[in-house]
């Protein structure tokens, strides 16, 4: 599953931190998938069930609709995801944004990221199927140095069933024939330059990091922060964001979402998996999201 979906590589004091601004009185604005997931004590839907304002938006425009609907209101959005979704956000920072929203930034870079699963003691991955969506903004071109040095295959794939299975054909015939190489097997979105206007955009709002990524380490470069040209709408700059401190559940010691997502362990393998740890009470992030291994693997049996 390495690096992983977005929702279950956002680390847990990044939860904490939106849910200390809802819970200082901010509306949090937010995608779906993150509503349920886990912080160190509480998620953003724990936040708004004792009463504070969380708003679940499908898009990042939808956010500066919700801050001019609401001009006496603080409203942070809590940004999530990868290139896909880093991009649309800072084209509402480039976009002259109402003054009463911040984004709290939780966005992540993918190369940094396959670089460091790729050096995963433990780890004997054999090729790569690589999203179809963050290409389609970073291009495919992107992964050839990786292929050079790691020496693996690398197959861009696309989302509907059909692309998904013609990525993870082509990937299995680069294993059979012990070979490694690039290949774009998602070519009606995804180009070698990928989407030159987006990362523009996305590159004049956002710089990398290191940053720690949820169940697996820290990793260089991977997180992508606000420029200081836009630090005004840095809610982390904005606020003096003070994240309620107290033990984590016990039962997340017991998570292994970090071995799962580098590929090292099966679902079924965590001692929680369908008894203490479920889609209505996950543990753990990967039983969250639909992107979620954990989940998936619930709803669909596991491995044949
Ligand atoms: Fe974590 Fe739950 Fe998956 Fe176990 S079943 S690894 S606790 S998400």
């Amino acid at each position: 599953m390495g690096p992983g979906c977005p929702v279950c590589v956002t680390n847990m004091p990044e939860v904490d931190e939106a849910v200390a601004l809802a819970e200082d009185g901010a509306i949090v604005a937010t995608y779906g998938d993150m509503y349920r997931v886990p912080g160190t004590n509480r998620s953003l839907a724990d936040a708004s069930a004792a009463g504070a304002d969380v708003e679940i938006v499908y898009s990042a425009s939808e956010v500066v609709d919700l801050a001019d609907a609401t001009p006496d209101r603080e409203v942070v959005f809590f940004a999530t995801g990868f290139e896909t979704t880093a991009a649309p956000t800072a084209a509402i920072l480039v976009g002259d944004p109402p003054e009463n929203l911040s984004v709290l930034s939780a966005h992540k870079y993918v190369p940094p990221a396959m670089a460091v699963v790729a050096e995963l003691p433990d780890t004997d991955i054999d090729g790569f199927l690589a999203a179809g969506h963050a290409a389609t903004i970073t291009g495919y071109g992107l992964f050839e140095t990786f292929v050079e040095e790691y020496e693996v295959p690398v197959v861009v794939g696309g989302f509907e069933p059909l692309d998904v299975l013609l990525g993870v054909e082509r990937l299995l015939e680069y294993v059979r024939d012990d070979t490694a190489g690039l290949e774009n097997a998602y070519p009606r979105c995804v180009s070698r330059e990928g989407n030159t206007a987006a990362l523009e955009t996305m590159w004049e709002v956002f710089e990398t990091t290191a940053g720690e990524w949820r169940g697996i380490t820290e990793i260089p470069d991977a997180n992508l922060v606000l420029h200081e040209a836009y630090a005004e709408y840095d809610a982390r700059d904005r606020f003096d964001i003070e994240p309620a401190t107290g033990n984590a559940d016990p039962l997340t010691e017991q998570c292994l979402c970090g071995d799962i997502m580098a590929g090292t362990a099966d679902p079924d393998e965590c001692a929680l998996f369908g008894e203490e740890c479920t889609p209505s009470n996950p543990v753990g992030a990967c039983m969250v999201s639909s992107e979620g291994t954990c989940k998936i693997w619930l709803e669909y049996g596991g491995r044949p």
